[in-house]
């Protein structure tokens, strides 16, 4: 009876499916039938406009009253929203609506960490509960789709969009990617507090040559499977409602022009019915690329490939209808394109409902959007060093609050923050000014690119008063982003010097570091006593850090990304090949208290710098709690599984420390011999477990051949028989180690 009362529902369940699938499928068509070629044309087209005068520009309505626009991007000016959705609802041909688009990236008013920090949670729910806040936010101005998540795997710190991006490993990215587009779409699009979502940007952008933005990426098929598909396949699972292409070629076809990544792999094999946008202008740039010959080429080969829409260039607009009526693009195509389009304005519920609802605040910057953003910045930020256990620090102390960070509003939001109002930040100093009576701030620096050491008196007279030092430094928001990469990824202008005049004075000194990237910081790690990765933490940042800097919280986060020690060692990543080379015990000369041990199994001897080893300053999954975890028995179920069965592997986790606090159990594995080489690790799974001090904890976890499946040379996805070893621990290079053996 269970069985078929399953199968019961499951039919009910398709059956409902399928009729309202028939009922979008009929609106669609029908209205499909009554436009002109022209109107079609225009629902492909994505305009921006910068204009912030209070008249709204009367090209623009016109272009609108005609149906020649089917969308808008980052309008400037809010206040257009209406009107124009009301000249296109009232007065365009067949009243289509439009949707209005932004990059809500991390945050609409209420800003939450930067993605990369966001990653540093390693929570699902907590990302989900952003991206819900932010739509909630910006839906209340009528913004109905977000140019977000970005699901660009990053092995590179030197680029700048790595503060954009999940981090450098798929199975983290995927968890984190599919929580987004929850959060943003919730269960229903149609509700108007709810966006569409837009995994971004298809595929391989963050794999650009030396980690220099828009370059080129040559990588492997199974590569390209392996690693930088499995997010977007899981935002897609998870419903996305659009995809955006990526300004990057792939192996020799830009990403706007590549039939086989829109056609192939998006909609035949990822079964993707919702639309693709081009990023900006880069239909247009294939020419640059030469790849085009000029634009009415660059429009033919994105329409061939499969592109729905085009955000700013305007080859389409122009070229479209010649390309049609030569048969260069078959009408059919076009009409594809349009059906996309529509079927998401039809699952926003635009059609019925084109205005933003006006009870609808959006709510900004209210209680709960403020502490979900400060449990955010907490569960972000990553204890990387804690000698004799000088955080938190005791309230007695005095502090001397130094550093280019310390008081920044707008830095400290970070990368991609449209509608985020400094004025709305809380620092750091704004929460020392409220709740402790016995500090003294000078900045010592004006901004974190200062060279001049005009300020390096008053603040080394300032730390001389006081029992603890605690230095805020880092990156401007500028310095991380698009367009932003950076060759030295260290500390910059004269901020290490101050670090080291300040370490002089023999006092506890405390680094907080605010950055949209992992900083190389291995000439002063060891002049310092602590050190916090706060990344770009938003609007609550200050209280978030002051939280932990007093252990009211604890430090959450765990790094996304292995963290290097110096920009000469990138690319790095934990999931590599081995060489050919014997495995290493032991290169690794760390500071004592990091408890990195010799890797079994990693890259061989000679697959190193000289100068800087081939171990990162932090590996990936690492982060210190303010308690201590002991990690035994790791038990494995069966010694051999066929491919049908499921292994459960166990741990037992103690806190031996003296508070009560939370560690993120990682599950590692390495499929030893395959069909092409595999990584010497990958994360598949990972666990909070919070502890009270002296409380143990037996961690399960369950594992199957699913799970061992990856992508070869013949392109066949599949587990393959044979040994693997498996590790549960801390971060990427701890861990108990245990094999099993799958069989054919
Ligand atoms: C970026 C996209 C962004 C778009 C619209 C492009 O330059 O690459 O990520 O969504 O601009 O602002």
């Amino acid at each position: 009876c269970i069985m078929l009362c399953a199968m019961f529902f499951t039919c009910e369940e398709n059956k409902t499916k399928t009729s309202q699938n028939t009922k979008e499928d009929q609106f669609i068509s029908e209205l499909l039938s009554k436009m002109t070629l022209e109107e079609k044309i225009g629902q492909t087209n994505l305009r921006g406009t910068s204009s912030r005068t209070k008249m709204l520009p009367a090209a623009l309505k016109d272009a609108v009253r005609k149906g020649e626009i089917g969308a808008f991007l980052n309008v400037m000016n809010l206040d257009y929203v209406d009107e124009l959705q009301r000249i296109a609802v009232e007065e365009s041909p067949n009243g289509i609506p439009l949707i209005f688009s932004r990059d809500v990236i991390h945050g609409f008013k209420t800003i939450f960490p930067i993605p990369l920090g966001m990653a540093a949670s390693w929570d699902a729910e907590v990302a989900k509960k952003s991206s819900e806040i932010a739509a909630y936010e910006a839906s209340a101005v009528g913004i109905r789709w977000t140019f977000a998540p970005m699901l660009d795997i990053s092995r590179d710190s030197r680029w700048g969009r790595i503060a954009e991006s999940p981090g450098e490993d798929p199975y983290l990215a995927s968890v984190l990617g599919k929580a987004y587009v929850e959060g943003f779409q919730g269960e229903d699009l149609s509700d108007s507090t709810k966006m569409a979502a837009c995994a971004k940007h298809f595929i391989g952008y963050g794999a650009g040559i030396g980690g220099r933005d828009y370059n080129t990426v040559n990588m492997s098929e199974p590569l390209l499977r392996n690693v930088y598909l499995p997010p977007f396949e899981a935002a897609l699972n998870a419903g996305a409602a659009t995809v955006m292409t990526s300004f990057n070629e792939v192996n020799g076809i830009p990403a706007s022009g590549n039939e086989f990544l829109l056609k192939q792999v998006l909609r035949e094999e990822l079964g993707f019915d919702g639309f693709v946008v081009s990023d900006w202008d880069s239909t247009k740039e294939m020419i640059a690329h030469g790849f085009a010959k000029n634009n009415k080429h660059a429009a033919e080969l994105s329409a061939v490939a499969g592109m729905d829409m085009e955000m700013t260039s305007t080859s389409y607009e122009k070229h479209l209808k010649e390309l049609i009526n030569e048969g260069k693009v078959p009408v059919a195509e076009l009409d594809a394109f349009v059906k996309n389009i529509l079927r998401i304005k039809y699952r926003l519920g635009l059609f019925k409902n084109p205005y933003r609802n006006k009870d609808h605040t959006g709510n900004f910057y209210a209680e709960n959007h403020l502490n979900e953003a400060k449990k955010a910045a907490i569960k972000s930020t990553v204890l990387l060093k804690n000698n004799n256990a000088i955080l938190p620090l005791n309230e007695n102390k005095k502090v001397a609050i130094i550093g280019p960070l310390a008081d920044a509003p707008h830095e400290q939001l970070g990368t991609w923050t449209f509608d985020g109002e400094k004025e709305h930040t809380v620092t750091p100093v704004d929460v020392f000014k409220e709740k402790n009576s016995s500090f003294i701030f000078e900045k010592g620096l004006t901004h974190s690119r200062d060279k001049t050491k005009k300020g390096f008196k008053s603040a080394i007279q300032a730390a001389k008063q006081a029992d603890v030092i605690l230095f805020f430094g880092g990156e401007e928001a500028i310095l991380s982003g698009e367009a932003h990469s950076r060759a030295n990824i260290d500390l910059p202008g004269v901020q290490e010097e101050l670090v080291n005049e300040l370490s002089k004075l023999d006092k506890p000194l405390v680094l907080v570091i605010m950055a949209g990237r992992p900083i190389s910081i291995s000439n002063i790690l060891e002049k310092t006593d602590a050190v916090l990765m706060a990344w770009h933490p938003g609007t609550m940042g200050g209280p978030a850090l002051h939280d932990i800097i007093y252990g009211v919280a604890e430090p959450e986060g765990r790094l996304p990304v292995s963290w290097p020690k110096t920009a000469g060692q990138l690319p790095y990543f934990y999931n590599h090949k081995n060489t050919g080379r014997p495995a290493s015990e032991d290169q690794f000369v760390g500071i004592d208290d990091i408890p990195i041990q010799a890797w079994q199994s990693s890259l061989g001897n000679d697959s190193h710098y000289l100068d800087a080893g081939f171990t990162p300053q932090f590996p990936f999954g690492y982060g210190l709690s303010y308690s201590k975890f002991e990690y035994e028995n790791l038990s494995v179920s069966k010694d051999t599984i066929n491919f049908n069965e499921d292994l459960t592997v166990k741990i037992t986790i103690t806190n031996t420390g003296d508070r009560p606090s939370k560690d993120i159990v990682q599950l590692y594995i390495q499929d030893v011999v395959g069909s092409i080489t595999r990584p010497v690790k990958e994360l598949k799974r990972f666990k909070h477990v919070y502890l009270k001090p002296g409380e143990s904890e037996e961690v399960s976890f369950t594992i199957s051949s699913e799970d061992l499946k990856f992508v070869n040379h013949k392109l066949v996805n599949a587990a393959e028989a044979g040994d693997f070893n498996i590790w549960i621990g801390q971060h990427a290079l701890s861990g108990l180690k245990g094999s099993f053996y799958l069989k054919q």
